[in-house]
């Protein structure tokens, strides 16, 4: 049983060195902490990461603590009384770190690891998604991609081996870009991905080289304003028609085996469209969905993406996050655990992806904010072989 006595938060920064939201929980078998990622190209339907501000939710969790003490948790499930008391008084961000430090500390309670909190059976481990360039909303650079990721998939064996191997092809595409874009720099954009100025099909002429599936974000909503994509790289609009033809063509020449939010984030026609067309990639909903159960139940029923992204805090709770889960692997559809944009060194997204038993883990290549996850379930990877 763990009895949370004290409550305190505070801002650190992350990534960006934009502030983000620390909390730390006092409780009888210990002292736990945890942070939330940030996202910047976030989908309208997010749940709100601050209820009014971080510092108000700051101040408003610290009255709370009397609440909580009342409140004995002796498992994932009981997560769901501390919802309750916080409800509609603290944002997603908050509610997410609050309970990352609640699984912590029954982890360490039932002497177990933070995963098998959640489902002590797991035992398949997730693919690896990695970037390895940026463009979009995570690029600082004028002229860049107007898709927001480009993304490596290996298949392999370990997780060990797919991460060693994405190191590896994105090293070398750097070399392809210092050859091929005259304006790179070895600059990083957000998630650590190489910051070019080529355009999305450039890129995707460098990526086809190598030895590894290929993915894309398109984000597509970040630039989609009054029924048009607007495009910088070349400067051009897109009606949804051309838009859906021209991702068509791209999955095509390119092979493309996972393509994320391709076009806005209200367009659950176009995403089913492309589904039946590709039946074989993976049409996967990150703004579309948000990790929220409603809208998940109407792209299952307009047949709209065969993959989900899961990001804990568009959400908040984790019971809800255990509910999409659920939904997601009855309907067939590939759960893809994702970091955010603004990232910390906090870790427990492993554990909470390998608990969930995601399909994928999308985590970028390098950094250290991403490689402290990739790293966490390397090691939940090694222990489970020494365990048996
Ligand atoms: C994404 O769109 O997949 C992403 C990681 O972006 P952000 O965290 O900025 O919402
Ligand atoms: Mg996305």
């Amino acid at each position: 049983m763990v009895v949370i006595k004290k409550v305190s938060a505070k801002s650190v920064l992350d990534s960006r060195r934009e502030k983000t939201i620390l909390i730390s929980i006092d409780t009888n078998v210990g002292r736990f902490s945890a942070s939330s990622p940030t996202g910047k190209s976030t989908g309208k339907y997010e749940a709100k990461p601050y209820m009014k501000s971080l510092d108000k939710d700051i101040e408003i969790l610290k009255k709370f603590t009397d609440y909580f003490s009342d409140e004995n948790i002796d498992d994932f499930h009981d997560l769901r009384r501390i919802e309750d008391i916080v409800d509609r008084h603290i944002g997603a961000n908050s509610l997410f770190a609050l309970e990352s430090a609640i699984l912590k500390a029954l982890a360490k309670e039932q002497k177990k690891e933070v995963w098998q909190i959640i489902n002590p059976n797991a035992k398949n481990f997730p693919r690896l998604v990695g970037k390895c360039v940026g463009g979009g909303k995570h690029s600082k650079l004028e002229k860049k991609p107007d898709f927001q990721e480009f993304l490596l998939i290996p298949k392999t064996k370990t997780v060990k081996e797919a991460s060693d191997l994405s190191k590896k092809i994105k090293k070398q595409i750097e070399q392809d870009l210092k050859e091929k874009d005259e304006k790179f720099k070895s600059k990083l954009d957000d998630e650590n991905g190489w910051a070019s100025s080529l355009n999305e099909k450039e890129v995707l002429e460098i990526l086809k080289n190598y030895d590894a599936p290929i993915g894309i974000d398109i984000a597509a909503s970040s630039f989609y304003k009054r029924k048009k994509y607007h495009y910088q790289n070349p400067v051009l609009e897109r009606t949804g028609e051309e838009q859906f033809a021209y991702i068509s063509n791209l999955v095509k020449n390119f092979g493309l085996f996972y393509i994320e939010d391709p076009f806005d984030e209200d367009d659950f026609e176009s995403f089913a469209k492309l589904l039946k067309k590709f039946p074989d990639s993976l049409i996967a909903g990150d703004d579309l969905i948000v990790t929220n159960m409603k809208r998940l139940e109407k792209a299952i029923e307009m047949k709209s993406i065969n993959a989900v992204i899961i990001k804990p805090n568009q959400n908040g709770s984790l019971i809800d996050v255990a509910k999409v889960c659920e939904l997601a692997k009855k309907n067939n559809i590939k759960i893809v655990f994702s970091h955010r944009s603004g990232e910390t060194e906090e870790n427990i997204l492993a554990d909470l992806a390998f608990g969930f038993q995601a399909d994928f883990f999308k985590c970028g290549i390098t950094g250290k904010e991403r490689v402290s996850k990739i790293n966490r379930l390397i090691e939940i990877e090694k222990k489970m072989k020494h365990s048996h």
